[in-house]
């Protein structure tokens, strides 16, 4: 397998201890032994989200999580609000289109993170709104979106936030109690450092209450299903058993080095991939930056594509292309989960080496040098190999 550096936006790459995890011999689901592994996880993830609310296991990819929190949340006819910017925001749209519900769009172009003072006029506008969806990072376009002030005027209404964080968490802050953030959804292949195929949403006493008055036809994501086994510390259908245990191990790794830390290091991942593509001339795509992945503009007819099949071709280094009308015109580097500082030197000497032979013109060395300052505050045994 040619594995290279993986620096692209999910799936990141798995540290040594959740591999290690993943080759053990199955153990069953319905029993005292796993039930207490369930529960330390369940309670973990509660850490990381940031949260003393409950926290639901699903076994699907992040996508799961967001169909679950509209068919859970909503009654077909009911009004949402979607918060939109990017690619995966207009799946909240799609999802409640296609259940029936009645949506109401606060746009802003790609690139652009959401104005608070639209969502209040929005929520004014239809006081009626049962729910807010909106995401944390927008991961096509590289934006964090003010989740913060978004939530603060959010709780002054009806309505129920139920938040995207998938590629978010554990890159971006999300103070899902502090900030009064109903739902947040998430998924186990980005910054959990996990493969795909868990997903994660905690669910607050306001979204419970939406959760026994839906009509929406569901069964296997229903979320009444899993309170019900949660109280056992159990899932409803079977649980996937390798990846709860995996999961344990890089919640672990996540609390031990604290979430504080967690975040610091991801904002200085951050910091140092966009100082290494502004000290090479590039410009950044997103105007409110996230600390998970970066999106850079690719030099004025330059094709991205071409960019970053070179970085993969030639130097092992996956980093993600533009989505939609993005497409060919940006690049993504994710620094989330486990994706190492020495990950990130690689990438940016990927981009250096490419950029060079597609003709553009800069200080040769100048991203490394620009990111080494950033880099080196990291130490490296605060990750354990
Ligand atoms: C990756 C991602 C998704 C999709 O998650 P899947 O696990 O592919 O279903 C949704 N939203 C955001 C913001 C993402 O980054």
């Amino acid at each position: 397998m040619s594995q290279g550096h993986l620096l692209t936006p999910g799936p990141t790459p798995l540290p040594p201890q959740v591999r290690e995890a993943l080759g053990r011999q199955i153990i069953h689901h319905r029993t005292a032994e796993y039930r207490a592994i369930f529960k330390r996880v369940i309670s973990g993830m509660q850490q990381v989200m940031r949260t003393s609310q409950s926290v639901v296991a699903l076994t699907s990819s992040g996508t799961g999580a967001m169909e679950a929190a509209v068919v859970n949340l909503l009654s077909p006819g009911d009004k949402a609000i979607v918060l939109l910017g990017g690619k995966f925001a207009e799946r909240w749209q799609k999802l409640c289109q296609v259940y029936g519900m009645k949506v109401v769009l606060v746009n802003v172009a790609y690139g652009d993170a959401v104005d608070p003072a639209a969502v209040d006029k929005a929520l004014r506008e239809n006081p009626d709104a049962k729910v807010v969806f909106g995401t944390l990072c927008e991961t096509s376009t590289g934006v964090v979106h003010d989740i913060e002030a978004v939530a603060a005027i959010t709780r002054k209404s009806q309505a129920v936030l139920v938040i995207d964080a998938i590629s978010g968490l554990a890159a971006d802050l999300c103070e899902t109690d502090a900030w009064g953030v109903d739902v947040v959804v998430t998924g186990s292949q980005k910054g959990l450092m996990l493969p795909p195929g868990l997903a994660f949403m905690s669910v607050s006493q306001r979204a419970w209450t939406l959760v026994d008055q839906s009509k929406t036809p569901k069964f296997y994501f229903d979320l009444k299903l899993s309170r019900k086994s949660l109280e056992q510390d159990d899932t409803p259908f079977t649980s996937a058993v390798s990846l709860i245990i995996a999961q344990e191990e890089a919640v672990k790794l996540l609390l031990d080095l604290g979430m504080p830390e967690v975040f610091r290091r991801s904002a200085i991942m951050a910091q140092a991939a966009r100082a290494s593509m502004q000290a090479l001339g590039l410009t950044l795509f997103a105007k409110r930056p996230s600390n998970g992945v970066t999106s850079v503009n690719a030099p004025s007819g330059m094709d991205a594509k071409k960019l970053t099949k070179i970085m993969w071709d030639k130097h092992k280094v996956m980093v993600a292309g533009g989505q939609g009308e993005m497409e060919g015109k940006i690049f993504r580097i994710a620094h989330m989960g486990y994706i190492l500082p020495e990950d990130l030197i690689a990438g940016i000497a990927a981009v250096e080496s490419a950029l060079a032979e597609l003709g553009h013109s800069f200080t040769h060395g100048a991203g490394l040098k620009a990111a080494k300052p950033m880099l080196d505050q990291l130490s490296a045994e605060a990750v354990r190999r």
